[in-house]
């Protein structure tokens, strides 16, 4: 019987020992974690604090006897510190700071990610916050109920960032969102960003783009958060979301080669530099179906099948994660911006001719009740026609994610713009058109490809 050792107890861990576990019943899976919070939803967190979710046990999606009901061994707060590939030992340190050696046959690496930390001096103290762990969510949560700040400042506008505008607003503070970039939500084009901007300032959350923060000082009327260019902003609290570096320490104890983004490498079935380890999730890179390369894109999404993949392949399968797209979906207020695949830069640095439209279309037959205009921006090749991305702002009620799946379904299988068009997509007045808004933005991209030749 092979003793199958997964350490990490997240999305990409918890999936690959649901697999072992499904192929092989016999199988010996032990799951190993750093906290006691195993297969929570840390997508969830920003929900969690601005009490949408009252309760962060909700946030599990098992919990842990279902999970023991699997037979899945579940080993929690105990932190791995090295690994000897050698003898096949890992060493692990108790919250109350046990030594224990743990061998393995087959073992899995799913460490995720940390949050990154900026160069901005003064980011320690009781009211700066970070978020990543369940811990992180109720050291935020608790001195909100404690202390009932009424300014939070952001630093990082991106999904994380602009989630939390939305639930500190929620819970009643002045909330202001500072992004270096010139526009929020980088991951879409700035004509995308200025539509989610707008939401924001509408919720009045004060939006600050094109500076970056140099310093969090703090004085006796609380911290004022200072930028470059001089913006001053006071605050009760400071949340810092700055993205997610991959958490490769342990690793690298064991010589396994890093790759993109400084993520571990890993190939097609996972499978690290060393033998018998794989990596899957935010600690490992990513393969870029589109691009056809390798890439760093941590998502919960890709945490899940790359969490998969490693688990039949540590059974002796040869299995191939199919790639990632970095289809990604957010709701700010009562809007939502949601992108797929590649966007001009990115597709004309790979050697692609992108051309990009843009449509504003209703979600539904405007005769029945509560339409609503989206705005769909679509990147083909102008030369071949071939969907290279996508990407969506629109109100919560037009279906924007489900929407962006239709791009993200046509990108998997490589189809053209126009391919769109042929698609037989469901249509009943008060949900869509006989032409769907997907189909329309298609039809639009075609027109322009052809204007534009
Ligand atoms: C606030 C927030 C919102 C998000 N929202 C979304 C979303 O809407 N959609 C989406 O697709 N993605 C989202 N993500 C990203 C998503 O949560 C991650 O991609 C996903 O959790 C990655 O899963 P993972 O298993 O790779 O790693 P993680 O979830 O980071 O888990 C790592 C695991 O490893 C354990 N661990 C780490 N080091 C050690 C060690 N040395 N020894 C033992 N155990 C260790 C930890 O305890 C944990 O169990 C969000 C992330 C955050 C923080």
């Amino acid at each position: 019987m092979k003793n199958m050792l997964i350490i990490g107890g997240s999305d990409a861990g918890i999936s690959a020992a649901l697999r072992i576990k499904e192929l092989d019943a016999q199988a010996d899976v032990t799951m190993v974690l750093a906290d006691a919070y195993p297969n929570f939803s840390i997508c969830g967190l920003p929900f969690y604090i601005s009490g949408e979710v009252q309760d962060w046990r909700a946030l599990a999606h098992r919990n842990i006897d279902e999970i023991e009901k699997h037979d899945i061994r579940v080993l929690l707060d105990h932190r791995a510190e090295a690994i000897l590939p050698e003898p096949k030992q890992v060493h692990l340190v108790s919250a109350d700071g046990h030594y224990i050696e743990i061998g393995y046959d087959k073992l899995l690496i799913a460490t995720g990610a940390e949050s990154a930390k900026p160069p901005i001096k003064g980011l320690d103290g009781p009211d700066i916050f970070f978020l990543r762990w369940m811990a992180d969510s109720f050291a935020v949560k608790s001195f909100i109920d404690q202390n009932h700040p009424r300014r939070a400042v952001i630093i990082g506008g991106g999904y994380i960032g602009l989630e939390m505008a939305d639930a500190l607003t929620h819970r009643g503070m002045a909330v202001t969102l500072m992004e270096f970039a010139p526009e929020v939500m980088t991951t879409l084009d700035p004509e995308m960003g200025r539509r989610i901007r707008a939401e924001l300032t509408s919720k009045n959350v004060r939006v600050v783009t094109g500076q970056a923060v140099q310093a969090i000082v703090r004085t006796q009327s609380g911290l004022v958060v200072e930028t470059v260019s001089g913006d001053a902003q006071p605050a009760d609290m400071v949340l810092v979301a700055t993205g997610a570096k991959p958490a490769t320490a342990l690793a690298q104890t064991a010589g396994s080669d890093l790759g993109v983004g400084g993520a571990i490498k890993v190939d097609r079935t996972m499978a690290t530099s060393v033998n018998d380890i794989w990596a899957a999730g935010d600690c490992a890179q990513t393969w870029h179906r589109v691009l056809e390369q390798y890439a760093y894109m941590p998502l919960g999404t890709t945490a899940h099948k790359q969490g998969r993949v490693a688990g039949e392949n540590m059974l002796g399968a040869k299995r191939e994660f199919q790639g990632s797209l970095g289809t990604q979906v957010v709701k700010v207020f009562n809007q939502v911006a949601a992108g797929t695949g590649l966007r001009d830069k990115g597709a004309a640095a790979a050697g692609f001719a992108p051309l990009t439209a843009e449509l504003s279309v209703w979600d539904h037959k405007v005769y029945y009740p509560g339409a609503k205009q989206m705005v769909i921006r679509i990147t083909g090749d102008r030369q071949t026609g071939r969907l290279l991305g996508a990407q969506i702002v629109g109100p919560r009620e037009t279906e924007v994610s489900k929407r962006i799946d239709i791009f993200a379904t046509a990108l998997y299988h490589g189809m053209s713009v126009e391919g769109l068009c042929d698609l037989d997509l469901s249509y009943t007045p008060p949900l869509s058109s006989p032409w769907d808004p997907v189909q329309m933005a298609a039809l639009h991209w075609c027109d322009e490809r052809k204007q534009r030749g």
